[in-house]
Order: C-alpha cells, then sequence, then structure tokens
C-alpha cells in the first residue's frame, strides 16, 4: 500500500541539469523524418537493397553531394509498372518495393534512384503552354550520363515486370554495383597541381 503510483521517481527540477550543461556535441541530423518510419516497406532499409546507402554513392558519384537529404522509402505496397516516384516539393523518394528483391540487379535499383534523383536536382520546369514538365531534354541528357544507363534500360525492357515469387534475401554490401562505381569514384586521380 501506499507504493503503487511511485514506482518511478518524481523529477527533481535540480537534477535536469545533469543533461543540459555539459554541452553536447552537436547531434548529426536524423537521416529520415521519425514520421515517415512506419515499418520496413516504408522505410529506406529494404530486405535486399539499403536506399539510403543508394542515394549516397549516386549523391556522391553524379551529384557531387548536391542534393540535400530528401526523404527516401520503398512503397508500401507492390506497384505493378511505376518503377518509382518522386515528389519534388515534399522532397520524397518512393522506390517499387517489387525493386526490393535479389532477381533485380542493383545497377537497375541505383540507375532508379538516379532518375528519381534528377527530379530534386532540376525540379518542376515550365512548359511552353504553361504546363509542368519534368522529363525535359536536359532531364533526358543528364540521365544518359549515368554510367549504367543503357545497360538498366535493356534490362527493364526484357525483364521488367517481374513475374513470380520475390527473392527477398539480403544481398552483401560490397562486390555490387554501388560499391564498383563508389570505388571508382575514389580511385579517380586527383588533378596535379
Ligand atoms: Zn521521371
Amino acid at each position: 500500500m501506499g507504493t503503487v503510483g511511485r514506482t518511478r521517481p518524481i523529477p527533481d527540477p535540480s537534477q535536469f541539469e545533469l543533461f543540459s550543461v555539459a554541452a553536447e556535441p552537436a547531434k548529426p541530423l536524423p537521416t529520415q523524418p521519425e514520421r515517415f518510419r512506419r515499418g520496413p516497406r516504408h522505410h529506406p532499409q529494404g530486405l535486399v537493397y539499403d536506399l539510403q546507402n543508394c542515394f549516397d554513392v549516386i549523391n556522391e558519384v553524379m551529384f557531387k553531394r548536391e542534393l540535400l537529404q530528401p526523404v527516401i522509402r520503398w512503397s508500401r505496397n507492390r506497384w505493378r509498372y511505376t518503377l518509382g516516384l518522386c515528389d519534388v516539393e515534399k522532397r520524397v523518394i518512393t522506390l517499387n518495393t517489387s525493386l526490393d528483391d535479389a532477381r533485380i540487379p542493383e545497377m537497375v535499383v541505383a540507375g532508379v534512384m538516379h532518375h528519381e534523383m534528377l527530379h530534386l536536382y532540376f525540379g518542376i520546369t515550365e512548359g511552353p503552354n504553361g504546363g509542368r514538365r519534368f522529363h525535359t531534354p536536359e532531364f533526358r541528357a543528364a540521365e544518359r550520363l549515368f554510367p549504367a544507363y543503357v545497360k538498366v534500360e535493356e534490362w527493364l525492357r526484357d525483364n521488367w515486370p517481374l513475374r513470380g515469387r520475390p527473392a527477398r534475401k539480403p544481398r552483401p554490401v560490397t562486390g555490387g554495383f554501388l560499391s564498383y562505381l563508389a570505388m571508382m569514384h575514389g580511385a579517380t586521380p586527383e588533378p596535379q597541381p
């Protein structure tokens, strides 16, 4: 008797200083707003591919880290055809969770991510008749700069959409297309002064 409801100590305001006086080192910004963490399918870390790693490598190699962190996530549901979406105004990139499949080459996931990142980069262009244009000639030209652009297009033409059971097993982080891309980029010699 008398202890129920008192299992936690009563807060002592003088103790709060313990937590606020010592200047805390600046915390790194969370890469994903908390409100978007709604389970595995709405998260950048899929069962096979990690979209955050994909974004980071492409941002480094193709955009010189110019793109600010958007919200990145796998779609909650499996879409039949759509590969990815980018909400330019809200800065949300969503990739079809059907691509989180070990039968999908990593270069394809990377190619789709690159396309969506270009939407962030170029934004929305006004067309000659006032309409909104997304895939401008500049966009298409930049898209073709992606190292595996032709291979990705060919693979999608021949294989997408996949049929049958998804293969949901994690891939090794090293040895794939992205690690190769990062390595090649890192190996580029700096111009000598
Ligand atoms: Zn597009």
